[in-house]
């Protein structure tokens, strides 16, 4: 690795298979924004991977310019990272080829994410969507990113990338650092869905998830919905997942003092948890609405949306470059 001054390598990437949501923020988003001042970051929109699962191209141009404004208006400045379109840098097919050489079908059909996507659309198991990871993996190691800030849905998927990585260093020279899932120290986040079940997501799970254009009647309505029960009768009673949930969600956009006083009222059993739900919708209402009116702007402004994909994609192309010129040449197909 260079010993310079150079910053540390980012690299992470969202899927346009939908508009992005809580979890989409706290899981990925909020680290890109606390990293884009100290590090060289590369953000990309996977395109690629949402036709593993989502074929149909009607509304990927809309979700694209949808997401794209969503970075923008949570705060990203695309003249500090490369925020880009996955299908614009082709090297990414040249580096995904070499991976997959190196990935084994066993590991692949172990993946988790696999398993159950394959489950959710029997009548398409296509190769792709069960090499996703080495796409992913040719994603990051494409900038010889060290950090990759994701949620802890994508665990499995970065441990993947680094036996690949360390595969193609063991077999034609070391060329990739090792890539490290990153929350600045922290655990990887999981944003629980509204219904007590899985995580909140872009495409499943709707009724459950909080998204960041959902207008403020939409947020109170699916939070005031959110499952709970009579509450604890005796002190120390264990809280059930989905109230835990509520809690956490709490905790991600309310104020310590606010949290801690339903944690008191449910430790003194006398919590109202309609009371909760709608201190809840409150603070998620004021958190979602200035993201959501601001990427209305932005997206309206489809010139700005071109320009910024435009320069995103010039930058992360140079990084792609270079590191396939090192691929080329440690592999071999290189003959003059
Ligand atoms: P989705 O599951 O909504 O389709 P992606 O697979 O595109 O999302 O993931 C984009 C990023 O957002 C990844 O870093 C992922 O870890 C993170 N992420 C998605 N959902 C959640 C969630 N509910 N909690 C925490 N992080 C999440």
């Amino acid at each position: 690795m260079e010993k310079s001054a150079k910053k540390p390598v980012v690299m992470s990437g969202i899927r346009p298979t939908g508009i992005l949501h809580l979890g989409s923020y706290f899981g990925a988003l909020q680290n890109y924004i606390r990293m884009q001042d100290e590090y060289e970051c590369y953000f990309m929109v996977a395109d690629l991977h949402s036709l593993t699962t989502h074929p149909d191209t009607k509304s990927l141009r809309a979700n694209v310019l949808h997401v794209i404004s969503e970075h923008l208006a949570c705060g990203l400045d695309p003249d500090k990272v490369a925020l880009y379109c996955q299908s614009a840098i082709h090297e990414t097919s040249e580096l995904y080829f070499y991976l997959n050489t190196l990935a084994y079908k066993g590991e692949l059909e172990k993946t988790t994410t696999f398993k159950d996507k394959a489950r959710l659309q029997p009548q398409n198991i296509n190769a792709a969507l069960l090499t996703y990871p080495s796409l992913m993996a040719a994603d990051i190691l494409l900038h010889r990113a060290l950090y990759v800030p994701v949620g802890k849905d994508q665990e499995q998927h970065l441990e993947m990338a680094r036996n690949f990585a360390t595969r193609f260093n063991h077999r034609y020279g070391e060329i990739f650092p090792g890539p490290l899932a990153f929350n600045f120290g922290a655990a990887l986040v999981k944003v629980p869905a509204l219904d007590g079940s899985g995580k909140m997501s872009k495409s499943e799970n709707q009724n459950a998830t909080l998204y960041l254009s959902d207008d403020d009647a939409l947020i109170r309505k699916k939070v005031m919905k959110a499952k709970t029960d009579e509450g604890p009768k005796v002190p120390g009673t264990p809280m059930p997942d989905y109230i835990e949930n509520l809690f956490h969600l709490l905790q991600l956009v309310s104020t310590t003092e606010v949290y801690e006083k339903f944690v008191t009222d449910y430790n003194q059993c006398s919590i109202r948890y309609g009371d909760l739900k709608k201190q809840l919708a409150e603070n998620m209402v004021q958190f979602i609405a200035p993201i959501r009116e601001k990427a209305i702007v932005i997206r309206n402004n489809e010139s700005y949306m071109q320009e910024v994909m435009e320069k995103g994609a010039a930058k992360a192309g140079e990084s792609a470059k270079k590191t396939m010129q090192l691929v080329r040449d440690a592999i071999g197909v290189k003959y003059f």
